[in-house]
């Protein structure tokens, strides 16, 4: 299930967005914004400021927010967040539901004039959505539906500020964290139809319940499962690689779990189903909006081609990005 209404627009001005700390996610925080009417996409804007230059007036910034149509990522899943105030920041993906318009607040969480049956349509959407983009999140992080709290359960753990978010509101359309988990529960059990999770790049590592590479295939031995090793390559022609019907993703290195380097990996197809991510560097295409600019070294000027040509092999054996321009 592909989240094809995922908007991506990081808040680069944020000051945690420049505090580029990175976290490996445990679990997810669910909030509500308790602001009614204002939208996920009209987010951005509000928030993607800095609170040293003086612009905001809070410290905060969460990895997405949802409404009943779209999902705005505004950092990136991996990115250490600022929505719990507390240590759920250091291991929780956050995000928030933006609430319906036409009521207002008093007292911190009472909802005033909220119209149930009004804003029931609105609610299941949001839900939804909310639903979905954990599912895959829990898929991607190797993380289920337990993983999950809102940020009311997070304080009562001791992880999160004094929140009341989402105990004011989903009960009022007969929901709780309890319903909301088990409707994850539901699409983490039963969409078999899964989509390729993992992409070339990811360094992954093997459960350590899994046995076999792929149903019927070889037994896994207990040093490949010490090792992390990265994805080199997850189609065949074009196609995905299936054993046995499940979707298998060729471990081409190995990397060393402490000095990141690479050496020969297992090349060995394993089904997705026994892996876990460890780390995506190349986790998002980034909506920067400044153009970057770059300092290129050329290397050589030759009147033949194919010289030029072949020292752009060496160049690209020894690791380095390269390309002929003929001018
Ligand atoms: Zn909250």
């Amino acid at each position: 299930m592909a989240l094809s209404n995922l908007k991506t627009k990081y808040m680069t001005r944020n000051d945690c967005y420049t505090a580029g700390r990175k976290i490996t996610p445990k679990g997810i925080m669910v909030h509500s914004t308790a602001t009614p009417g204002v939208m996920a996409a009209d987010w951005f804007s509000r928030w993607n400021k800095s609170y040293k230059a003086g612009e905001i007036n809070r410290q905060v910034c969460v990895h997405a927010f949802l409404d009943d149509k779209e999902i705005w990522r505004y950092l990136p899943w991996n990115h250490r967040g600022w929505h719990a105030g507390g240590d759920a920041n250091n291991t929780h993906i956050g995000f928030e539901i933006c609430e319906p318009g036409g009521f207002s607040y008093s007292g911190g969480s009472n909802m005033v004039g909220y119209d149930v049956k009004k804003h029931e349509a609105y609610f299941r959407k949001a839900w939804q959505n909310a639903v979905n983009l954990c599912v895959s999140l829990c898929r991607e992080y190797g993380l289920s539906e337990k993983d999950i709290i809102s940020h009311a359960e997070g304080n009562k753990k001791g992880i999160a500020s004094k929140h009341s978010d989402v105990g004011h509101w989903f009960p009022k359309h007969g929901e709780n964290m309890d319903t909301f988990r088990a409707a994850v529960k539901q699409v983490l059990a039963t969409t078999d139809e899964k989509i390729q999770s993992f992409q070339v790049g990811d360094v992954v590592a093997i459960k350590s319940s899994a046995s076999k590479y792929y149903p019927g295939g070889p037994t896994i031995p207990g040093w490949v499962k010490e090792l992390h090793h990265k994805v080199t390559q997850t189609d065949f022609n074009n196609k995905p690689v299936l054993h046995a019907g499940k979707v298998c993703v060729l471990l081409g290195k190995r990397v060393d779990k402490k000095t990141k380097q690479e050496s020969a990996g297992i090349m060995t197809w394993v089904n997705e189903d026994e892996l876990v991510l460890v780390d995506r560097i190349r986790d998002d295409i980034e909506e920067d909006t400044q153009p970057k600019k770059y300092y290129r070294v050329q290397v050589g000027a030759f009147s033949n081609r194919e010289n030029a040509e072949n020292l752009m092999k060496e160049l690209t054996k020894a690791g380095f990005k390269c390309y002929v321009k003929y001018e």
